[in-house]
């Protein structure tokens, strides 16, 4: 199968992560979840961890030079060079945008397709609301899901001017999702030249 670079954009509660693992063993890149990545350093309890945890409590993003320090690290090892990368998580700000084409440039390979889960937000709401987990507080979501409006939606426009955006509907089920996902990454691999 031919690597295929993608970077998954949603709102927190869009269902991404459960989109990525799929789209990951059906089509083959590397998920790379910052979100689980900072989650593992916080769970070492490592000095790093414990400042990440204390960001990560407070639903503030992460400095830009920590994220493209680790994004980098992972982007240029063989697994993710041989069978492409789903970026999960990242980029969230304009920095890592700019960290990430760098890589990208450097190593030789192009981001070929942006997607981006649309769940609207009062849906999102409801359904983190409902799964009833501790930081997810009506404050701590709206806080989370501002940010995101502010931080992360303006990114669309870059990668939209580079013709590689599409937005997928995110309602209904796992398997209508996923065959709406499939569709547009199985047109982009086959349109891949390699
Ligand atoms: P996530 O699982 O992607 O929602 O990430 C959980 C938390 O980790 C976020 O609320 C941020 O505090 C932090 N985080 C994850 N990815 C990034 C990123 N790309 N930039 C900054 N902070 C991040």
């Amino acid at each position: 199968m031919k690597p295929i670079n993608i970077i998954i954009f949603g709102r927190q509660g869009s269902g991404k992560g459960t989109q990525s693992l799929l789209i990951t063993k059906e089509f083959g890149p590397v998920h790379i979840s910052t979100g689980d990545m900072l989650r593992a350093a916080v769970e070492k309890g490592t000095e790093f961890g414990l400042q990440a945890k204390a960001i990560m409590d407070r639903g503030e993003l992460v400095s830009d030079e920590v994220i493209s320090g680790i994004v980098a690290e992972r982007l240029s090892q063989s697994d993710v060079i041989q069978n492409g990368c789903l970026l999960d998580g990242v980029p969230r700000t304009l920095g890592q945008v700019e960290s990430i084409m760098e890589v990208s440039e450097k190593l030789d390979f192009s981001i070929d397709l942006v997607l981006n889960l649309e769940v609207p937000i009062d849906e999102v709401t409801s359904r983190m609301l409902s799964r009833g987990r501790a930081d997810d507080t009506e404050e701590a979501i709206a806080r989370r899901l501002g940010l995101y409006e502010q931080e992360t939606a303006p990114l669309f426009e870059f990668f939209s001017k580079k013709g590689v955006f599409e937005i997928v509907d995110g309602l209904g089920s796992e398997t209508e999702v996923f065959d709406r996902l499939s569709v547009v990454i199985t047109r982009v691999l086959s349109d891949k030249k390699q």
